[in-house]
């Protein structure tokens, strides 16, 4: 049966072939499967959603409404063993953050009519004989513009430059699928909440095409490699399976 291969999957690869192996091929369960960062991240995409489907019912949730939320999806789901890498902060920093996150963003955005069709929209782009997968946090038709946008939370600390972003392969690639099924312009938007920031891009259908072939490139290379190598970098230390790494005593790790 083929591949499903999503965004993550080719990251993983990019960032580090051990670990791409590990998780993807021999399924090894890492020694720690959740960081405080992506739980934040998971509790404040949640809390999103759940808004964005109570409007969508006609219902704008109070910001206390939000907020408690927030609380009883982080208190419900938060365990002792979720790891908090950077010295000198606790959970309970973690879940403040969140808190102001989702105030910053209610306030900016009430009463959230931007048109969004969808949340947590699954989409899968067929590229030759692989197929890719992957969620758009929000589906929104710009009836005005004539044109949808695919939204991005990110609860990361750091501000990508508009540089970086125009480089982006996630929703670049998703933006392949909604431009395929609707045939309209597609404007990419990141949320950096941590920033009460919004960062946005387009594609053109050439830059579009560019990034099909980088992609099938990609997935042929992952798919005839037979050697798996550690790669070391900044991230090494929101890695579960840093016990069954050779590089483990390293510097950044
Ligand atoms: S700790 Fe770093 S080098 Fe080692 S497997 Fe994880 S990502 Fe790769």
């Amino acid at each position: 049966m083929a591949v499903c291969y999503s965004h993550s999957r080719l990251s993983t690869f990019e960032q580090c072939p051990f670990k791409f192996k590990l998780r993807y091929i021999d399924k090894v369960v890492p020694e720690i499967e959740n960081f405080i960062e992506a739980f934040l991240g998971s509790v404040v995409h949640n809390t999103l959603e759940w808004l964005y489907l109570q409007v969508k019912e006609n219902k704008v949730p109070e910001l206390d409404d939000v907020v408690l939320h927030y609380a009883s999806e982080w208190h419900e789901n938060y365990t002792p063993d979720i790891q908090v890498v950077k010295f000198g902060m606790t959970p309970k920093d973690y879940y403040n953050k969140g808190i102001k996150f989702l105030i910053d963003y209610y306030m900016k955005h009430k009463p959230f009519e931007d048109g969004t069709l969808e949340v947590e929209k699954r989409i899968v782009v067929e590229l030759e004989d692989y197929k890719i997968q992957g969620y758009i946090d929000r589906l929104v038709f710009n009836s005005e513009k004539d044109e949808y946008e695919i939204h991005d939370y990110k609860t990361a600390k750091n501000l990508p430059s508009q540089e970086h972003v125009e480089k982006d392969r996630q929703l670049a690639l998703y933006s392949i699928a909604i431009k395929g099924a609707f045939g309209k312009d597609v404007k990419l938007v990141w949320h950096y909440l941590a920033h009460n920031k919004k960062i946005t891009s387009r594609r053109t259908d050439e830059q579009l095409e560019e990034l099909k072939k980088e992609i099938i490139e990609l997935i042929k290379k992952i798919e005839s490699t037979t050697e798996f190598p550690v790669k070391k970098s900044v991230l090494c230390g929101w890695c579960g399976y840093k016990n069954m790494c050779s590089k483990m005593n390293c510097k950044c790790c």
